[in-house]
């Protein structure tokens, strides 16, 4: 029977396939023995594992609070059974047992324990107790699963034409995603401004997230239908559903071709105001996808996918390698590389261990702060950019500045690595790269001027911009409505920002997801910028928007916005100057 389920739309276009459900627990078990001296560390394993599967029942039964009253209530006392389960029970001791008298492997404790419990279960023979044992299962699945997070299977091994469903993908799963298999994604967890997210919308394939009830009501070999647009998934469509959407995917597809016309057209309005229009990206693959959409140049490749999904630090060699490729694949036109941006909802496994759950907030150590605390990891990237430099135009962009020592700090290191390498014998270019700075904290984007004063450039990072004037978790769906770049105080960030840029004369560029959507073209234009960033392929549509444009009516219409107090009559402003064709 057709099922549909809702979500947020967070990368466009229309996927047609088979489910492959991304199972909790789903890695190979193998035992082992612990020697007594790290017993107590395994039990540290484990406590880390009970603690993230409970912290994700409690995401899962905040999000069960949005269905229907009926079906949240029975979800709500399923999720508190399995919240009790993991808090001391039989289970829990059984684990803790197993391991400290044992000495074995917490995968392989929890293994013995549900074998133990299911045998005690099937001696009752009740229904009752028959499907308390299924919840079991499922606990202890969901343990394993988070005890063997780092190893679980990728996503190598799936058929064409695969539909990814899970409880949450991170962006370096999304990462892994091979767009000749996969034909698109969803998942419970993340927000459109996700990095999962923007990785869905790199890779072209249609995505929803935020999908409430999704894992439990899809069985792997259904058949899907993904619509990224309107955010629904449709399972097991019926054959007129099936028609509707494979003319959707007919337009869809008619769309592009008719843009593509426009790829080699440089992007002038028409009172002759010329923009650039660069490229985000995230994976050197989509080098490609940038060229075949006309791209002027990479604005942002946000280095730190390089470490992602590996367990150890990217070289300076496997680091040169990969910029110097796209220096030369982008013949002459600049390639602008953000210096590592973990932290918030990117991790590496190499420096979690190092930097322990601050990795993870969106407050704590990332970006720029990061790479200040660990300098080695700074001059390697430096090093392997600085070679690369020497094959075409290359600037380095700072993530997460907050101060003007940040930039200092930051440029001291580099002078120190290019004396370095000239003294091992590199011939470096003649001047070292532009240094540029993110503004994406509030803070920075109000002391821009004494920023610009430091830097040779700035790009605008609208989405944690919003993320943290909003105070507004840009990967948390449930608060996705909130998460609104048009709100005033944003716009004055963005607009402080590009004067002060404009007053200190260096170059500013926006490259948040807002450059992306044809909707934001006339404000951003109106606020007086001229260099935009956003992913591939959605060159072609802003460029269009562009081309029927004027740039002096854009401005008026900005300034009346900016006066404006309330975003939804900004954005009534900015659509209606859409509708009625500039005027
Ligand atoms: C931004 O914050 O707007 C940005 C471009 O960087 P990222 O999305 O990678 O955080
Ligand atoms: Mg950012």
């Amino acid at each position: 029977m057709e099922q549909i389920f809702e979500g947020l739309g967070v990368s466009s276009g229309i996927g047609f396939g088979i489910a492959h459900i991304r199972e909790s627990g789903s890695c190979e078990i193998t035992e082992y023995c612990i020697p007594k001296q790290h017993i107590g560390d395994e039990l540290v394993r484990l406590d880390k594992a009970l603690e993230a599967s409970r912290d994700q029942i409690a995401k899962l039964r905040q999000k069960s609070k949005d269905l229907p009253e009926a079906a949240a209530e029975e979800l709500g006392f399923l999720l508190d059974a399995h919240l009790h389960m993991l808090k001391g029970s039989r289970l829990v001791r059984g684990i803790e047992r197993e391991i400290s008298e044992n000495g074995i492997n917490a995968e392989a404790a929890v293994q013995h324990v549900l074998n133990e419990i299911s045998e005690s279960f099937k001696q009752l023979d009740d229904a009752y107790i028959a499907s308390r044992e299924s919840d079991v299962h499922q606990v202890a699945a969901r343990i394993i699963r988070n005890l063997c997070e780092d190893d679980q299977a990728p996503f190598s091994e799936l058929a064409e034409n695969s539909i990814i469903i899970a409880e949450e993908l991170t962006p370096a799963d999304t990462a892994l995603m091979d767009p000749k298999k996969v034909s698109g994604f969803a998942a419970v967890l993340g927000g459109p401004e996700s990095h999962t997210a923007i990785m869905g919308r790199a890779l072209n394939l249609p995505a929803v997230l935020g999908a409430t009830n999704l894992v439990g009501s899809i069985n792997t070999g259904d058949h899907i239908i993904i619509d990224g647009d309107a955010g629904r998934i449709v399972v097991n469509p019926t054959e007129a559903t099936k028609h509707h959407y494979l003319k959707r995917a007919q337009e869809y597809l008619e769309r592009i071709t008719q843009l593509a016309v426009l790829k080699d057209r440089p992007a002038i309005t028409c009172d002759g105001v010329q923009v650039t229009l660069k490229a985000n990206i995230e994976l050197p693959v989509e080098i490609d996808n940038v060229l075949d959409n006309g791209a002027e140049g990479v604005g942002l490749l946000r280095s730190e996918f390089m470490y992602m999904n590996r367990d150890t630090l990217p070289s300076e060699d496997d680091q040169y390698d990969v910029f110097k490729h796209l220096i030369e694949r982008l013949e002459g036109k600049p390639l602008t590389v953000r210096t590592l941006d973990i932290g918030g909802d990117k991790t590496a496994k190499s420096l979690i261990d190092d930097f322990g759950d601050s990795i993870c907030s969106p407050l704590g150590m990332r970006g720029i702060r990061l790479s200040l605390n660990r300098p080695d990891i700074l001059e390697t990237q430096y090093r392997a950019l600085l070679r690369a430099a020497v094959h075409g135009p290359l600037q380095i962009l700072l993530p997460m500045v907050t101060t003007v020592n940040d930039v200092r700090q930051a440029r001291r290191i580099l002078h120190s690595v290019a004396s370095q390498l000239r003294d091992e014998g590199y011939e470096l270019a003649d001047y070292l790269p532009p240094l540029g700075a993110m503004i994406e904290v509030p803070g920075a984007a109000l002391a821009a001027d004494a920023l610009a004063q430091v830097c040779e450039f700035f790009a605008i990072g609208s989405n944690d911009l919003t993320m943290y004037t909003l105070a507004t978790d840009r990967a948390d769906e449930q608060v996705a409505h909130l998460y609104d770049p048009l709100h005033p105080a944003v716009l004055r960030l963005i607009q402080f920002t590009t004067q002060a840029a404009l007053r200190n004369r260096i170059p500013i560029s926006l490259c948040g997801e807002i450059a992306a959507n044809p909707r934001y073209s006339a404000l951003l234009l109106g606020l007086g910028i001229r260099d935009f960033s956003m992913s591939a392929s959605n060159i072609p549509k802003v460029k269009e928007r562009l081309l029927e444009m004027e740039c002096a009516a854009a401005t008026k219409r900005a300034d009346i916005i900016m006066e404006q107090t309330d975003s939804t009559r900004i954005a009534m402003l900015l659509d209606d100057f859409s509708d009625r064709g500039n005027v």
